[in-house]
C-alpha cells in the first residue's frame, strides 16, 4: 500500500469485466480486481507475475477503482471480484474500498488464499461472498490448516471452498482438506478445482481427479471436480 497527497493507494495490476471461470459462480459476469503481491508461492499460480511488486507497478486509489468499476459496468449493480495475488495484504485499503462498493449496490466477492484469518475479519462485514482455497504442500511448499479452519469459522456462512487439484496432489491431501472443511460446517460447498497446466505443474488425469474427487466425498458428500472454465472459453 502506498500514501500520497490523493490518499492510499494499493498495487493493481488489472481491472477488467469477465466471466467468472471458476468455483460454483462460475459463468457469473463480475468486474475483477487484480491486486498483486502474495504470501504464498503457489505451483499451479497462473497469475505469477502477480506475486511480487516490481518498481513500475500501479496503484489505484479508491476513486480510481471505483471510477473503472462504474465504466465497465455501465452504472449498474454487479459482483465485483478482488483477486490477486492475496487482496487481504491490502485490508487496509479494502475497509475503505468495500464500503464504496457497498454503496453502489455491487455483490463483492473475496478471492483469497485463506491464511490471513486476522486480516479477513477486518473486513468481514462488506464481503458477500468469500472464494477461499486451500493450500496443500505437494504445491504450495507446506499446509495450512489452522489458518484455513480459522479462516473458515469467520467466514462460514459466506464461504466455498477451492481445492486446486495437479498431478502432484495425494489422496490424503483431499481427504485432510474435506475433514478440516467439514469440522466446521457439512454444508460449506467444496470444488475440487482441476488445474491448468502451467510451468511447474500438470493437469491431473482423469482417473487421478476420480480418485481425490472420491477421497474428498467420503468427508463432504456434495463435493464436486470442474475445470477452469475460463481457459476453456480463452478469456480472463
Ligand atoms: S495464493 Fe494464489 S496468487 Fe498466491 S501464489 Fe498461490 S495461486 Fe498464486
Amino acid at each position: 500500500m502506498r500514501t500520497t497527497n490523493t490518499g492510499i493507494k494499493a498495487p493493481v495490476s488489472e481491472i477488467f469485466l469477465s466471466h467468472q471461470g471458476e468455483g460454483v459462480f462460475v459463468g457469473e459476469l463480475q468486474v475483477f480486481v487484480r491486486f498483486v503481491g502474495c504470501n504464498l508461492r503457489c505451483d499451479y499460480c497462473d497469475t505469477a507475475e502477480n506475486q511480487v511488486i516490481t518498481e513500475q507497478q500501479q496503484y489505484f486509489s479508491v476513486d480510481g477503482i471505483i471510477a473503472r468499476v462504474k465504466k465497465l459496468s455501465g452504472g449498474k449493480p454487479i459482483t465485483v471480484s478482488l483477486t490477486g495475488g492475496e487482496p487481504l495484504l491490502y485490508a487496509g485499503f479494502l475497509t475503505k474500498l468495500l464500503p464504496a462498493l457497498k454503496k453502489m449496490k455491487c455483490k463483492t466477492y473475496l478471492e483469497t488464499n485463506g491464511t490471513l484469518p486476522e486480516l479477513y475479519k477486518k473486513v468481514a462485514r462488506w464481503v458477500d461472498v468469500v472464494s477461499m482455497d486451500v493450500k496443500v504442500a505437494s504445491a504450495c511448499k507446506a499446509n495450512y490448516w489452522a489458518e484455513h479452519r480459522a479462516f473458515l469459522l469467520a467466514a462460514k456462512s459466506k464461504a466455498f471452498v477451492k481445492l486446486v487439484i495437479t498431478d502432484k496432489t495425494t489422496v490424503a491431501e483431499s481427504a485432510k482438506a474435506a475433514a478440516v472443511v467439514r469440522a466446521v460446517s457439512s454444508t460449506i460447498p467444496f470444488v475440487l478445482q482441476i488445474a491448468s497446466s502451467v510451468k511447474h505443474c500438470k493437469t491431473p488425469s482423469p482417473e487421478t481427479v476420480f480418485t481425490l474427487t472420491q477421497a474428498a466425498r467420503k468427508r463432504i458428500p456434495h463435493a464436486f471436480a470442474c475445470p477452469q472454465m475460463h481457459k476453456i472459453w480463452e478469456v480472463r
